[in-house]
């Protein structure tokens, strides 16, 4: 997104640079630096939140000198950041922040160099595993070796985090042999996300919603994660994964947490990640009849460029869920009798995030039944337009009588709050927050295990019953057995709207 100069310039008069660092990234050459994390290193610069004198190390196997590195950072930029501000001499400046060091994460080539640059104090080291999570624990091991792993690194872990519940602990037990839990961020991008923190705000920063927050006002609750895309090239990825084990289990959980944990006595990391985990460890266990899965289908008329799941994975025989739609509980004083609605697929109509809380009726109507009865509906919506609305009902204006129209209350940010509603990106709000050492927008290592425990008899049961996914059409909303769980509850799935 292009940025106007004076909206820069507001941006760096408001925003607290963070203190000098080194941030190392493994895997520097990756698809996930190159769209992500370089360029949203190079708006917080831009913003004049990252210092000049920060460096910052690309870390991969491939043979290259800064110059060349630096010439792959500029296309970046150019191709998935800001190419407005990527034309200024900002870029220049940026640039000569980085560096490159071709390394082995499974051997010794490029450890002394790397030893010799982060060699000195007082600055903060960040070591980004941004690299396939089969070489987390040889990073963490040779930045022991190296001397590397002292009381002022920290590591940051991407996705995936194990995949059931004993490769998590082990993936835990291994970075506990190396560092403290304090220097762990396991990253969840979508906690990065301005509506997600918002969402925080808006329950606990006003009187208005915190009343109404439980199974006495709240009929139910829905998760909805779509994405239009198909799994393209990360097939062989997805396949052994699915959309439960690579959406359901860190995102939509995370999202669930927010919406439904107490309220924190403080807004500091342990606080809210006690809360969270307490959510997580009341979710009651989902039945099979509960669970809806399914994997799209070829475009009819299009099968080349969008051929369906299975020839996309390359396996006729795929039983890999590329949707899923769950309902479940949680056992607790607040939220007992109030259903949980989950859903993420690929391929799906619209590409859109949003958590949807539908209030109960009201418990008479003054005014008839024939003026209905209505519900209020607040729409949390993550992407796109991020923003949150309130369904309230009104009078239908003109002269016909008390009849009754939902409108909403509509505070989408972008509107609400001009340029800077939107300004950062979940990526570089999260890699400031490691700089400063915060980790309330990260997962701890219990959050992640007690994940798993729920997650693993989920799909341990499908295993036993070979259950194979249903088939629905790319482009719709999943299969038809998703909208009948609805429809059994009386309920019924917010439109996926872009
Ligand atoms: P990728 O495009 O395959 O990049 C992998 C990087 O690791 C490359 O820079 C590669 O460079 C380097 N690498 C591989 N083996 C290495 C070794 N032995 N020593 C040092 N470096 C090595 O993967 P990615 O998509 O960027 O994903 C990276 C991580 O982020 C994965 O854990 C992935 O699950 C996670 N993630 C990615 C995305 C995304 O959108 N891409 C989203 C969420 C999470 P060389 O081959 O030159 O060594």
């Amino acid at each position: 997104m292009a940025q106007r100069p004076d909206v820069m310039e507001r941006m760096k008069s408001r925003v607290i640079p963070v203190d000098p660092f080194d941030l190392v990234i493994f895997g520097g050459t990756g698809d996930l630096a190159r769209r992500k994390i370089l360029p949203g290193l190079f708006r917080r610069f831009c913003a004049g939140q990252m210092p000049g004198d920060a460096r910052i190390v690309g870390a991969a196997r491939s043979e290259m000198d800064n110059s060349a590195f630096r010439d792959m950072v500029r296309e970046a930029i150019i191709e998935f950041g800001d190419a407005d501000a990527a034309a200024t001499s900002h870029l220049d400046d940026f640039l000569a922040c980085i560096h490159y060091i071709a390394i082995d994460a499974k051997g010794d080539q490029g450890w002394a160099e790397l030893q010799t640059l982060m060699a000195g104090e007082g600055r903060v080291e960040a070591y980004y595993f941004s690299v396939g999570p089969s070489l987390f624990g040889d990073l963490a091991e040779r930045l022991q070796k190296w001397g590397m792993a002292d009381e002022k690194a920290r590591i940051v872990v991407e996705k995936p985090f194990g995949r059931d519940l004993a490769t998590a602990q082990d993936l835990n037990a291994t970075l506990a042999t190396y560092f403290d839990e304090h220097q762990i961020y396991r990253i969840d991008h979508y906690l990065g996300k301005e509506t997600v923190q918002n969402l925080m705000a808006v329950r606990f920063g006003n009187m208005l919603f915190e009343p109404l927050w439980n199974s006495q006002y709240v009929d139910h609750i829905q998760i909805t994660v779509a994405e239009t895309v198909g799994v393209g090239g990360r097939g062989e990825y997805y396949d052994k994964s699915g959309a439960m084990r690579d959406m359901v289990q860190n995102h939509l959980m995370q999202l669930l947490c927010l919406i439904a944990m107490e309220p924190p006595a403080r807004f500091d990391p342990d606080a809210v990640r006690d809360e969270k985990l307490k959510v997580i460890r009341a979710l009651d266990p989902v039945d099979h009849h509960h669970v809806v899965r399914g994997q799209y289908q070829a475009e009819p008329l299009n099968e080349a460029a969008h051929p369906g799941y299975r020839t996309a994975v390359g396996d006729a025989r795929s039983r890999t869920e590329s949707f899923i739609a769950l309902k479940t509980h949680i056992s607790n004083w607040r939220w007992a009798g109030t259903p949980f609605y989950l859903r993420t697929g690929k391929r799906m109509s619209a590409r859109s995030s949003e958590i949807t809380v539908v209030f109960k009726e009201t418990p008479h109507s003054i005014f008839g039944e024939e003026a209905g009865r209505h519900r209020n509906v607040l729409s949390i919506r993550l992407q796109p337009n991020e923003g949150i609305t309130l369904g309230v009902t009104i009078k239908e204006p003109g002269p016909g009588g008390m009849r009754l129209i939902d409108v909403p209350l509509d505070m989408t940010f972008a509107e609400a709050l001009g340029d800077e509603g939107d300004q950062v990106d979940a990526y570089e709000r999260l890699i400031m927050d490691v700089i400063r050492g915060n980790q309330t927008l990260f997962m701890r290592g219990d959050e992640v295990e007690a994940a798993w425990a729920w997650t693993d008899p989920i799909i341990e049961s499908w295993e036993a019953r070979h259950d194979v996914p249903k088939p629905y059409e790319s482009g719709s909303d999943g299969p038809t057995d998703s909208i009948e769980m609805m429809r059994r509850d009386g309920r019924q799935w917010r439109e996926v709207s872009p």
